[in-house]
C-alpha cells in the first residue's frame, strides 16, 4: 500500500464530525488520516439519506455553527444548493440536503484540505500502550492495515475506536435508547399533494383500520427534497438493539416491511400520491444511539435547558433542542434557554480513560436528554472540528489545555 502509515492523526467516520475533524486538523498542518467503512462521505446523511442538517441555527435563526460547518455550506451554495427550512410550529431552521451533491462537496472539501483518505476501511481493532493509544487496525478488500498516530478521533457514530481501544463507554439498555428509522423517499408525489403530518396520520390510521396492519407511528416528519423533488419520510421505527447483529437484521428487514405499508397507506388515501413509487430506503437504517464516550466532563439536560454558557472551556455551541425518540411513536421535545443555545465543553469530548483519546458527534458524553439534543449534524461539525483541533494540540504539546484550543477554532472560523 502507498500509503505513510504514521500519522499526526487518526479519524475514524467520515460522517460531519469525522469530516470536520479531520479537515480542521489538516488545515492546521497535520498529517491526518481519515478511515471510513463506506465507499462515500457523509455518515448518516449519505449512508441512510437523512438529507436535513440541523443544528446550524438555533431557534431564533441566529447560525450557531461556523467553522469547517460554514466551509460545507458555501460549498453547496456555490453549487445553488444552499438551502434553507424554517417550521413555522418550533422555529427550527433546517439545512436541505441533495444527496450526490453531499457526497462530491466532501469528496471535494476532504481532499483538497489534504487529508489522507482510506474509503471501504473499516476500523476493527486497538492497541493501547501505557493508557495510550498507539495504533489501529484497518480492514479492507485487500486485507489488513496497521495505521500510527499520535492521537485519535473517533467519530464512527457506534464508537468502534472506543469499544476497540476498551475506553469507557456509556450504552443505555434498550428500554430508553432512541428508535432507530428506515428514512424513505419516496418520488411521483405530486407537489400539490398535502404532505402535513396530520394528513400523513389521517391516512395510516385509515390503512390500520381497513387492513389490520400496525404500524410503529402514524406522524413523523415529511420534507420535499431540493432538485429530487423526493419526498423524505422518517416514520419505519425499530426499537431494537443494533449492536447486536441478530436484532440489526431484525431492524433492517422490518423497517423495510414496514416502509411498503406507508407507501401503499399514502397511495390509496392521499390525493396526489397515486403515482408515488420508493425511490429508496436506507441503504442503511439510520441508527441514532448505541455506544457514547464517557468524556472527563458530561453535558446534562440542565445544561441544555438552562442554555449553560462556559466561557472557559466551551468549545462548540449547539442550538437545537432536545429531541427524545425513545417512546414508541412519541418524540418527545425539551426547549434551551430563550431558544439560544449552550456550550459543548472540551472534557464531553474527551475519553476519561484513554490520555490520547477524542470523541465527537454523536459520541459526545452526555446524559440522556441531552444526547437527544447535541447529536445532530450541524452540531457534530462543531464538535468534530473542537476535537480534531484538540487532538491536534495534544499530539504536538501532551497537554490537555482548552484555552489553545478555544484561540485556534476561534482562527478557523468556528463559533465558540
Ligand atoms: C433516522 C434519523 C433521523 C435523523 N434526523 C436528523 C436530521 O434531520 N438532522 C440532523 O442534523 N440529524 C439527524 N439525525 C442525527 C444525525 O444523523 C446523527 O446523529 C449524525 O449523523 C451524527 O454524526 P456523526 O458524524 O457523529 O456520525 P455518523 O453520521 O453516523 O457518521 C459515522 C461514520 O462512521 C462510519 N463508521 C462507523 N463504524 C466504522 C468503522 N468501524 N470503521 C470505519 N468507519 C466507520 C460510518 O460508516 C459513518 O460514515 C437523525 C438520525 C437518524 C438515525
Amino acid at each position: 500500500m502507498a500509503l505513510t502509515a504514521d500519522f499526526d492523526l487518526l479519524v475514524a467516520g467520515g460522517g460531519a464530525a469525522g469530516i470536520a475533524a479531520a479537515v480542521a486538523a489538516a488545515q492546521a498542518g497535520a498529517r491526518v488520516c481519515l478511515v471510513e467503512q463506506h465507499g462515500f462521505l457523509g455518515g448518516a446523511a449519505t449512508a441512510s439519506s437523512v438529507l436535513t442538517h440541523c443544528g446550524f441555527f438555533d431557534q431564533t435563526r441566529t447560525q450557531v455553527v461556523r467553522g469547517v460547518g460554514q466551509q460545507v455550506l458555501d460549498r453547496l451554495a456555490s453549487r445553488d444548493l444552499y438551502q434553507t427550512e424554517t417550521f413555522a410550529s418550533t422555529g427550527n431552521t433546517v439545512v436541505l440536503l441533495d444527496l450526490e451533491t453531499t457526497k462530491s462537496v466532501y469528496d471535494d472539501l476532504v481532499a483538497e484540505a489534504g487529508v489522507t483518505l482510506l474509503l471501504h476501511s473499516r476500523l476493527s481493532g486497538a492497541t493501547v500502550e501505557d493508557g495510550r493509544l498507539v495504533a489501529v487496525t484497518v480492514d479492507h478488500r485487500g486485507g489488513r492495515e496497521v495505521l500510527t498516530a499520535r492521537s485519535f478521533v473517533d467519530c464512527s457514530g457506534d464508537g468502534a475506536l472506543l469499544a476497540a481501544a476498551d475506553a469507557a463507554v456509556h450504552v443505555s439498555p434498550v428500554s430508553e435508547r432512541q428508535a432507530s428509522t428506515l428514512v424513505m423517499r419516496v418520488g411521483g408525489v405530486d407537489e400539490s399533494a398535502d404532505i402535513s403530518a396530520d394528513a400523513l396520520s389521517r391516512a395510516v390510521q385509515d390503512y390500520q383500520a381497513a387492513t389490520g396492519v400496525e404500524l410503529g407511528r402514524d406522524g413523523g416528519t415529511a420534507v420535499r427534497m431540493p432538485l429530487s423533488r423526493e419526498v423524505m419520510l422518517l416514520l419505519a421505527d425499530e426499537y431494537r438493539d443494533v449492536l447486536d447483529v441478530a436484532e440489526l437484521t431484525a431492524a433492517e428487514t422490518g423497517a423495510r416491511r414496514q416502509a411498503w405499508h406507508y407507501l401503499r397507506a399514502f397511495q390509496r388515501g392521499l390525493p396526489g400520491w397515486e403515482h408515488s413509487f420508493l425511490a429508496a430506503t436506507g441503504p442503511q437504517i439510520g441508527i441514532r444511539e448505541s455506544r457514547r464516550l464517557v468524556g472527563r466532563d458530561t453535558v446534562t439536560a440542565e445544561d441544555v435547558s438552562t442554555g449553560r454558557r462556559r466561557p472557559d472551556d466551551g468549545v462548540a455551541r449547539c442550538g437545537w433542542p432536545m429531541e427524545d425518540h425513545a417512546t414508541p411513536g412519541v418524540t418527545v421535545y425539551g426547549g434551551i434557554k430563550d431558544k439560544g443555545w449552550y456550550h459543548i465543553p472540551h472534557g464531553a469530548l474527551v475519553s476519561a480513560t484513554i490520555d490520547n483519546l477524542w470523541a465527537a458527534g454523536r459520541l459526545v458524553s452526555s446524559d440522556n436528554r441531552a444526547y437527544a439534543s447535541l447529536r445532530v449534524m450541524g452540531t457534530a461539525f462543531a464538535t468534530g472540528h473542537a476535537a480534531g483541533i484538540a487532538a491536534l494540540l495534544h499530539a504536538r504539546t501532551g497537554r490537555h489545555d482548552y484555552a489553545p484550543v478555544r484561540e485556534a477554532l476561534v482562527a478557523q472560523g468556528a463559533l465558540i
